[in-house]
Parts: structure tokens; sequence; C-alpha cells
């Protein structure tokens, strides 16, 4: 389980969300997720409907850094 801090570009929501599993396409910017990002007030939100915070990055570049170990 991995979970991830995100707000909610739509409700302006601070939410921490379990995606699963995440891989690191090599040749694009995104990484995909396995599972979808919910927001708590509006459900399923796209990677453009969200943004990563602050904390959401640094546990993203803590997951990146592990799997290339
Ligand atoms: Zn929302």
């Amino acid at each position: 389980m991995t979970e991830i801090n995100f707000k909610c570009k739509k409700c302006k929501r601070y939410f921490d969300c379990n995606i699963g599993y995440i891989s690191f396409p090599s040749k694009e910017e995104r990484p995909n997720f396995e599972k979808n990002i919910i927001c708590p007030e509006c459900g399923i939100r796209t990677m453009d409907e969200v943004e990563l915070t602050e904390l959401g990055q640094t546990q993203l570049g803590e997951i990146y850094f592990s799997l290339l170990k």
C-alpha cells in the first residue's frame, strides 16, 4: 500500500490516497499508478485534476529512488 498526498484542484482539499503500485515509464514524465486517485469529496480524479503536494512529491521521490536500487 502506497499513500501519496494530493490536493484536489476542484474542491481544494488535501488528501492521502492509496495508489497501489507505481511505475515510472522511462520516456514519460508522469508515473503510472495502479489504482485511481480518489478525492474524498469528488471521487475518481485524473492526474490533471489533482496536484501533488510538497509532501506528495517527497513521497514519490522516495519511491522512485527505492526502485532504482
Ligand atoms: Zn475534490
